[in-house]
């Protein structure tokens, strides 16, 4: 617990800001969330947690109630789209437990984001809905609020997701999400139908991850819901209209699309009613994510959007909000908001940058055309051991524990130690303790 209390606000509910809410409530600090919708939810489908985010869960005490919700994925199978030939397959049970000390979860979205907010509530988090923020008085930390009176705040904290306005206040001119040239359909089935066909059996009874790769496109499969609803996202290149960020899919178009692939997915696609297709936007690297005044920073999507590949957006936003929690933990002077700010940003903007290029450059991996290329990844895929560059980015022997194994309480505590050595880069050093 922080030794005083500081008010902070945080702007949007979404699993990011939901993560800082409680990290610096538990910190002992009191939180409000200012959100724009005048309900709160998730819109549903398929999520998966990674051991980075799980551990965060588990030392918030909120593992328990998301694996009572979850599917733990038996495997990571990596398979050719032409007819489902298995190309990789990575073991996450027992595996992920055993090396990293927490599970590889799939949760409905729905599901994770009812738990943090309710453990939001229980720490006595504050959350004002129906509050648009329109924008920001950086010096004075004042958030102005569409037809509400304006918010006064120690700190606050802008977690709006990818069209997020407190960027855009921060960089002081527009700065729309950035185009990525894909597009999602997000597709939520039950698993029961799915058992009635023979060639679909197998996919919904064994709780493993599923990846088909493709030309210009990639399917990734996973159960919900302890086995009762089967997630499908299917990617390909994006043809939205200009203006438009998603809309209701044509079924037929969609299918279309994947007509050639693996003769189960045809099957599979041919039991969906209904759809809607998504443009997949991200963002790229901000010069800083906090104002010099000190009493501002960005997290989650408002700063570092990816495209999905890596399964790692909204886990990275989690770690985003453990790192200022521990932070906010161990602050003992109002004078050092600047200086926790400047290690919050110095702990995660390579991590996360890193982690936009990585989603990036696996759109590249799974989405090559048949040829020279794609014949090599393949055999790599189903003849080598991983090594350093795997096209299989979870199962690289650097990358993975990269990845997975990060502890975004371990990293706080070193970098405290640091700074009150007074060598942490980029702090004033007048904290230093003098033992
Ligand atoms: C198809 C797809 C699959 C994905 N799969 C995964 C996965 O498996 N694993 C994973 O970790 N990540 C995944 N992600 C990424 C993940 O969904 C996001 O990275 C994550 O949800 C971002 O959380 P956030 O809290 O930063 O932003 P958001 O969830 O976007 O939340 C922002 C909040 O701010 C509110 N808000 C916005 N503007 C204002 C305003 N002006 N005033 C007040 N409130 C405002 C919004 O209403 C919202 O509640 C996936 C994404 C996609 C598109």
């Amino acid at each position: 617990m922080a030794e005083f209390n500081l008010h902070v606000a945080i702007i949007g509910a979404g699993l990011g800001g939901l993560a800082a809410a409680i990290g610096i409530a538990h910190a002992g600090h009191k939180v409000t969330i200012l959100e724009q919708a005048p309900m709160l939810g998730e819109i549903g489908a398929g999520i998966q947690i990674p051991p980075n985010s799980a551990l965060i869960l588990k030392k918030y005490g909120l593992l328990e109630k998301i694996e009572s919700v979850s599917v733990r994925p038996s495997d990571f199978i990596i398979r050719s789209y032409r007819d489902g030939t298995v190309l990789n397959k990575l073991n996450m049970v027992p595996y992920a437990e055993k090396r990293y000390g927490v599970p590889y979860l799939h949760i409905h979205r729905a599901d994770y984001h009812k738990i943090l907010v309710d453990e939001a509530h229980r720490l006595g988090v504050k959350m004002q809905l129906g509050s648009v923020v329109r924008g920001i008085d950086f010096d004075r930390a004042i958030v102005y609020i569409r037809d509400k009176p304006d918010f006064h705040a120690d700190l606050i904290l802008g977690a709006d997701g990818l069209k997020s306005v407190c960027r855009e206040s921060l960089l002081g001119h527009p700065d729309p999400p950035h185009l990525t040239g894909d597009l999602a359909y997000r597709i939520v089935i039950k698993a029961d139908d799915m058992k009635k066909h023979p060639d679909l059996r197998d996919l919904a009874e064994k709780p493993a991850i599923n990846y088909w790769m493709g030309p210009h496109g990639h399917v990734v499969c996973y159960l919900l819901k302890g086995g009762g609803l089967y997630n499908i996202v299917l990617i390909c290149p994006d043809n939205l209209p200009e203006m438009m960020n998603t809309a209701k899919a044509d079924l037929q178009e969609m299918r279309d699309f994947f007509d050639g692939w693996d003769p189960k997915l045809k099957t599979l696609l041919g039991m969906v009613q209904e759809t809607t297709k998504w443009r997949l936007l991200n963002s790229e690297e901000m010069e800083s994510w906090s104002h010099p005044s000190g009493k501002f920073a960005l997290l989650g999507d408002a700063c570092h959007a990816t495209l999905p590949y890596l399964a790692q957006g909204a886990a990275q936003a989690v770690e985003d909000g453990a790192v200022l929690g521990a932070l906010f933990e161990r602050i003992e002077h109002k004078e050092q908001i600047g200086d926790v700010l400047a290690i919050y940003e110095r702990l995660r903007k390579d991590r996360t940058t890193r982690v936009v290029k990585g989603s990036t450059a696996l759109r590249d991996i799974f989405h090559m055309v048949d040829g020279p290329r794609q014949q090599e990844r393949d055999r790599q895929l189903s003849q080598h051991e991983p090594f350093e560059g795997y096209p299989n980015r979870w199962a690289d022997p650097v990358f993975q524990p990269w990845l997975f194994g990060y502890n975004a309480f371990q990293e706080v505590e070193n970098a405290w130690k640091l700074y009150k050595q007074g060598t942490f880069p980029g702090t004033t050093g007048q904290f230093k303790s003098h033992l």
